[in-house]
């Protein structure tokens, strides 16, 4: 039985169709992170799940028991919000305990369960005070303590590390990972930082306009998208995605070329049925390009537009002239690389790219779902 199951989920809001069929199986004990762009259904989808919101269709089941028209109370969930939600006239201890407060549990019962989830959150020296006394990462904590008291069926994330500066959310990363590891409890965690979802979840949910795009683990849909717009949306700096054309097809070969870029022969491991002037989108993530001093390597040149040096790597933006790039922020020619060692580049210098032939993704020009490369070689 799963923890959680989604079926045909719906939710309209007057004619705007916020969610569309969401169809989805949580395993006891999983760390779902749902992810996409602001718009794309997120915080919709969560509060369906917590009851906040009232589905248009479809029906939602939490350990097989069909909760889709039940209070968020009667539901078996807790849900940690981005505000922390705390009371502020209450200790820690109190807010913790709230909820077991509500329920009318006993006393001792409530100090266990509050002394138990202080212990795991390492916030015991700090339950008499208030919420206003403590830092941002303190409340999140106890906002996440309250959450652990009530041992909920499943645990609601709504983008619980946003207010927090970029080292505590590091931690609180990690963090949040021992405390699903220590808790063994199902976890669906909304947010739209591609870095917490590729951290920290065992599946990842990809959502865009209101449905989702594919599910499954960080790596596999961060080697093996199903789609241009999820292979865009995992991996930061993003993938380069350049306009191509079909010039010869054979057997399962076909060749693509473009201005700028030496022509590529790719064998695909299904028979796409690709006609000649077909035009189509080549990825290759910025890891998979590199820098060659022998021109002849090269598939891509260009000279450098802007270097970012980040220590241990260093990111170049290059112009490649005519080169044309596709589903883009950057523009028309650009091409982003990273290395992953220091390397001494400077603005405006040449530079001669090749391309990891055994790392590239094609994607159809009909909503890019991607066509799959066994292998390529790339023309001189
Ligand atoms: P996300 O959390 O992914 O940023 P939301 O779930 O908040 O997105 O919103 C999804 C879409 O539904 C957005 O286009 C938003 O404008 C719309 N929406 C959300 N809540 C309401 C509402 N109460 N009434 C009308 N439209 C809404």
């Amino acid at each position: 039985m799963s923890s959680l199951e989604l079926r045909n989920v719906n939710k309209n809001y007057g004619s705007y169709h916020a969610l569309r069929s969401i169809d989805l199986s949580v395993e006891q004990g999983e760390f779902i992170v749902m992810v996409g762009p602001s718009g794309c259904g997120k915080s919709t989808l969560l509060k369906s799940i917590a009851g906040l919101e009232t589905i248009s269709s479809g029906q939602i089941l939490i350990n097989g028991r069909d909760v889709s028209k039940a209070e968020p109370g009667e539901r078996g969930i807790a849900m940690v919000f981005q505000s922390y939600a705390l009371y502020p006239h209450m200790t820690v201890a109190e807010n913790m305990g709230f909820g077991l407060r509500m329920a009318k549990r006993p006393k001792a019962e409530i100090d266990a369960a509050v002394a138990q989830a202080a212990k795991i959150l390492r916030i015991t020296d700090q339950l008499d005070k208030r919420p206003k006394q403590l830092s941002g990462g303190q409340r999140q904590r106890v906002a996440i303590g309250r959450a652990i008291t009530r041992s909920p069926d499943v645990f609601l994330f709504d983008e619980p590390l946003s207010n927090l500066d970029a080292a505590l959310r590091t931690q609180m990363r990690v963090e949040l990972s021992g405390l699903h590891a220590e808790l063994g409890a199902t976890m669906v965690y909304v947010t739209h930082d591609q870095i917490e979802a590729m951290t920290m979840a065992s599946r990842i949910v990809v959502l865009n306009k209101g449905a989702i795009e594919q599910v499954g683990s960080p790596l596999e849909l961060y080697r093996n998208p199903d789609n241009l717009f999820v292979a865009g949306f995992l991996g930061a700096p993003r993938m380069n995605f350049l306009g191509v054309t079909v010039d010869e097809t054979s057997g399962n070969s076909i060749r693509v070329s473009a201005p700028g870029l030496s022509p590529l022969t790719i064998e695909l491991a299904t028979p796409a049925h690709l006609s000649k002037g077909t035009a189509l989108t080549l990825g290759i993530r910025p890891e998979n390009i590199s820098v060659v001093t022998d021109g002849s390597e090269a598939a891509v040149s260009g000279h450098v537009r802007l270097v970012e040096h980040l220590g241990r790597e260093t990111i170049l933006y290059v112009d490649a002239g005519n080169l044309r790039t596709v589903a883009s922020e950057s523009g028309t020619g650009n091409i982003t690389v990273q290395l992953s060692y220091v390397a001494p580049f400077k603005a405006e210098q040449p530079v001669a790219l090749k391309l990891d032939a055994g790392q590239l993704y094609l994607f159809s020009p009909d909503g890019g779902h991607t066509i799959s490369a066994r292998k390529a070689i790339i023309e001189r």
